[in-house]
C-alpha cells in the first residue's frame, strides 16, 4: 500500500472557516474528507444539495498538487471555477471550449504547481497526450463527479465514463472519490466495479428528504391543474415546471405568464443570453418561476424553491429523484408535485421504441419508465417507495408527508385478475417453452385470436378466454401494476416479464393485490375518448 498522506498541507477546518465562510461540516462531510485528505478512496452517495463539492474540494487543497475533478457538465465548469476563485481558490477547468492561449495559461499553472483545483471533462482524457501532461504535474486527487454515468445500465450512461477506470491502474498513489446523488444499489455496484474501487470506504447518506411533500395526481387539464396549484399553494414562490418538449415549455410559460404569474422559459433551443437572462432573474428574484426541459437545473443553487412541478411523465425515477432534489434545499417546506396520464405512459413507450437504441437499450428504457410508473401508481407511500428504490428498507410505512399517506386513494381489488394474467404467464412459458410481450398474454386472456396466437397454439391453454370482463386497457393497467408492486419482473436484456417469488402467495390466494380504482376508471374511459 503506497503512502498516499504525505503532502497534507493544511487543515480541513481551518479551510471550512476560512475559505468557504461555514463554520459546521454537514452530514459526514467531516468523515469523508478527513478519510480522502489521508489518502484513502471513497465512493459518495449523497442526495442532491447535500454538499458534494466540500467533499472534494476541501481534499483537493489540503492536499498538496491539483485536485482533478472530472465532471460531465462543461457548461457548468466555468460558474464552479468562478465561485471558487472569488473565495480565493485557485481553480481552472481545461475543456475544448479553450482558446488556444487560454489553454497554455492553464497548463503552465498547473505543471508549476499554482492550481488546488482543476476541472476536466472526461473526453479530454481521450485526447492524446492528456495522460502524459497530467503526470508531469502532481495530482493531489481524483474526483468523479456524477459518477453514476459509468452505469451502462443507469439513467445516464455516458461512454467517456469508462476509461476513467484507468485513473486506477495510472495512478494507484493518488486517491479516487466518486460522488453521485442518484444511484440504485446496482448502480452503486457498477460505480465501484468499473471505477475499480474496490479498496474504497462507501459513504451512503441517507436519501430522505423529509421537508418535500410529495404529490402525484391524475392528469385532466394539466395547465389548469398547474395553475390551481400555483394560485392555491405557491402563490409568489419561487419554483420550476419541468415538461419534456420545446414547445410545451414555451406554451406553459405563456399561459402562466397570461395569468399573471412571474414564468420564464428555459430549453436548450434559446439563445445563449435568454437563457442566461432566464436563469439570473430565478437566481436572484423572488417569486420567479422557471418552466424548463430537464436542460435546466444541473448545478444550480436556489435554497429557497419551494416547489418542483413535472407536467410530464419523467423517463426514470433517478430522473424524477434528481429533479424534485431541487426544491427545498434550505430545509423549509416544499413540494414535488407531478401530474400523470395514460397518454404520458403511451408517448414514452413510442419514444423509446423509436429512438435509435439497440434491442438492450430499449429494454433498459422501459425498465426505467416501467419503475417511474410504479411509483405513480404507488397504492402505498410514495417516500417509501422512493427510499427503497435507491436500496433504503427501513422507512416507516407511513411518512405522513405525500398525498398517499396524508389522503388515502379509494381502491379496487385486482386480485383475481391478477392471478390469471400470472398464470398465463407461467403457462404460455411452460407449456410452450417461450416467452410473449405483455400485449400478447392479454390477447390470450380475452380470447382474441391472431395469427401468431393460433401458430403458437396460444388458444389451446386453458386460460383462453377466461378474462373477457375486462377491456385491453385494464389488463394494460393491472399488467403495468403488477411490475409495479414487484410481482412481476423484467428479466435479462430483453426485459421478458416474468412472476417474482412475491407472485407466489398472490397465485396460491393469500394475498390481495389492490390498485388504485382511478387508474381503472381512467383506463376504461380513455378506451372511449381513443386515448
Ligand atoms: P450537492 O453537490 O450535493 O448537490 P452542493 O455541494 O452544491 O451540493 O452543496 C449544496 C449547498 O450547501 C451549497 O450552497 C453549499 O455551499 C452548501 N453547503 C455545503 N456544505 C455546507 C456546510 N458544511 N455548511 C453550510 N453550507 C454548506
Ligand atoms: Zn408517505
Amino acid at each position: 500500500e503506497p503512502d498516499r498522506m504525505t503532502g497534507v498541507v493544511r487543515d480541513p477546518h481551518e479551510i471550512l472557516s476560512g475559505i468557504f465562510g461555514y463554520s459546521e461540516f454537514r452530514g459526514e462531510q467531516e468523515a469523508i474528507i478527513r478519510h480522502v485528505v489521508a489518502g484513502g478512496d471513497a465512493v459518495v452517495l449523497m442526495p442532491t444539495g447535500g454538499g458534494k463539492s466540500l467533499c472534494y474540494q476541501i481534499p483537493a487543497i489540503a492536499r498538496e498538487g491539483t485536485g482533478i475533478v472530472l465532471s460531465p457538465l462543461v457548461a457548468l465548469m466555468h460558474d464552479q471555477v468562478m465561485a471558487l476563485r472569488l473565495a480565493g481558490v485557485r481553480a481552472a477547468a481545461l475543456n475544448s471550449s479553450l482558446a488556444p492561449e487560454e489553454r497554455r495559461a492553464v497548463e503552465a499553472a498547473y505543471l508549476d504547481g499554482e492550481l488546488d483545483v482543476l476541472y476536466l471533462a472526461p473526453e479530454q482524457l481521450a485526447v492524446p497526450g492528456t495522460v502524459e501532461f497530467l503526470k508531469r504535474g502532481r495530482v493531489a486527487l481524483f474526483a468523479i463527479d456524477e459518477a453514476h454515468c459509468v452505469s451502462q445500465w443507469g439513467h445516464d450512461f455516458r461512454p467517456d465514463y469508462l476509461r476513467l477506470g484507468g485513473l486506477a491502474t495510472e495512478w494507484p498513489d493518488v486517491p479516487r472519490i466518486a460522488l453521485t446523488a442518484t444511484a440504485t444499489p446496482e448502480t452503486h455496484q457498477e460505480i465501484t466495479e468499473r471505477l475499480f474501487l474496490g479498496n474504497a470506504r462507501h459513504f451512503v447518506s441517507s436519501f430522505d428528504r423529509a421537508n418535500i411533500r410529495y404529490q402525484i395526481v391524475p392528469k385532466q387539464n394539466v395547465r389548469a391543474q398547474l395553475l390551481a396549484f400555483i394560485r392555491n399553494e405557491h402563490q409568489g414562490e419561487a419554483g420550476i415546471v419541468y415538461a419534456l418538449s420545446r414547445k410545451r415549455v414555451e406554451q406553459t410559460a405563456a399561459a402562466l405568464r397570461d395569468a399573471g404569474i412571474d414564468a420564464v422559459a428555459y430549453h436548450a433551443g434559446l439563445p445563449a443570453d435568454v437563457r442566461l437572462d432566464a436563469q439570473t432573474r430565478f437566481l436572484r428574484e423572488d417569486g420567479v418561476v422557471v418552466v424548463a426541459t430537464i436542460a435546466f437545473g444541473m448545478g444550480i443553487d436556489k435554497p429557497d424553491v419551494r416547489f418542483v412541478a413535472h407536467i410530464d411523465l419523467p423517463k426514470s425515477v433517478e430522473g424524477y429523484y434528481q429533479e424534485t432534489g431541487r426544491a427545498g434545499r434550505d430545509g423549509a417546506p416544499s413540494e414535488a408535485w407531478l401530474a400523470y396520464g395514460l397518454a404520458d405512459v403511451v408517448q414514452q413507450r413510442q419514444f423509446i421504441d423509436s429512438g435509435d437504441g439497440d434491442q438492450a437499450t430499449r429494454a433498459n428504457q422501459t425498465r426505467h419508465l416501467d419503475h417511474m410508473l410504479a411509483l405513480c401508481e404507488s397504492v402505498t407511500c410514495r417516500r417509501k417507495y422512493l427510499l427503497g428504490y435507491f436500496g433504503e428498507f427501513d422507512a416507516p410505512e407511513n411518512c405522513g408527508n405525500c398525498d398517499v399517506c396524508l389522503d388515502p386513494p379509494k381502491l379496487w381489488d385486482a386480485t383475481v385478475p391478477s392471478q390469471m394474467l400470472l398464470s398465463t404467464i407461467i403457462r404460455t412459458q411452460n407449456e410452450r417453452g417461450r416467452t410473449y410481450a405483455a400485449g400478447q398474454h392479454i390477447d390470450v386472456l380475452r380470447g382474441v385470436g391472431s395469427e401468431r396466437v393460433t401458430q403458437m397454439r396460444l388458444d389451446e391453454l386453458s386460460t383462453w378466454g377466461i378474462g373477457t370482463d375486462w377491456t385491453v386497457a385494464q389488463w394494460r393497467g393491472v399488467v403495468r401494476h403488477l411490475v409495479a408492486v414487484g410481482l412481476l419482473e423484467a428479466r435479462g436484456e430483453w426485459g421478458v416479464l416474468w412472476p417474482s417469488e412475491a407472485a407466489k402467495p398472490v397465485l396460491r390466494g393469500e394475498e390481495q393485490v389492490l390498485m388504485r380504482e382511478e387508474v381503472i376508471s381512467r383506463a376504461t374511459s380513455s378506451r372511449s375518448s381513443g386515448g
